[in-house]
């Protein structure tokens, strides 16, 4: 079996149309595991939401789907973030935020645990360093676990002898799955933080054990046209050209 493995799509339909297209050429998947954010920062939440809803998937709670139902106070947000989540909350329809609203902290699909931001905090603890991954993996019991949140694809290697590393996920390589516990970000699809603006997510092949991590170029300028017409924050306009 094939998963898709999506994470922060944040109302960027442009890029979100671009990596399902990606998952249907590359052969299509049995499911996908969508790690939270489906909205904010983004144009076009309802479209997103609506979107996602047409394929066979699971989704987690992420930090802005629960501002932008009034689940989160924005007063965490930056002025920006803030300001498109009051923007988004205009634009959900009784079944958006019906959706938004049950969306579970965790899940788990066999092997894995899938949280937005990490085991130990779902909804707000970013895990960029070594030292917090380490502390992580002792609040979880499966072997793997991902997250999204960071919108930086990574990967937190636990060995045997208790040593932990973190290595990028780069574009176009395959994690074969072994001994090790994991902690894996595929990246984010609606808005990349690590300096590469393409959408990132990957896809776990059950049979192999190997997830492949892809990146796929989206006309950024049509969401970023969408965000001018909407008044939305120009900062956040500006970083999907830059991927940060
Ligand atoms: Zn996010």
């Amino acid at each position: 079996m094939r998963y898709a493995i999506i994470a922060d799509i944040h109302s960027n339909l442009a890029a979100f149309t671009a990596v399902l297209a990606d998952i249907e050429q590359r052969g299509g998947v049995e499911e996908v595991w969508c790690l939270g954010d489906v909205v904010g920062y983004g144009p076009d939440p309802h479209e997103c939401i609506a979107l996602l809803s047409q394929t066979n998937h699971v989704c987690l709670a992420g930090n802005h789907d629960w501002a932008a139902i009034g689940k989160l106070d924005t007063s965490y947000f930056n002025p920006e973030a803030a300001a498109a989540c009051h923007w988004t909350a205009q634009q959900l329809s009784p079944e958006d935020v019906d959706y938004l609203e049950n969306l579970p902290l965790s899940i788990h699909k066999g092997d894995f645990t899938l949280v937005h931001g990490s085991p130990r905090e779902p909804i707000w603890e970013y895990l960029l360093s070594t030292s917090e991954a380490k502390e992580n993996f002792a609040y979880f019991q499966t072997q793997f676990c991902l997250v999204g949140h960071s919108h930086v694809p990574l990967v937190f290697s636990y060995s045997e002898t208790g040593a932990c590393s973190c290595n990028q996920f780069l574009p176009d390589t395959e994690l074969t799955l072994g001994k090790s516990r994991l902690i894996i970000n595929p990246g984010g699809v609606g808005q990349p933080r690590d300096g590469n603006p393409r959408a990132s997510y990957a896809i776990y092949d059950s049979e192999t054990r190997i997830i492949r991590l892809y990146r796929i170029p989206y006309d950024i300028g049509a969401t970023q046209a969408r965000m001018v017409e909407h008044g939305l924050p120009m900062r956040l306009v500006a970083r999907l050209s830059h991927g940060l």
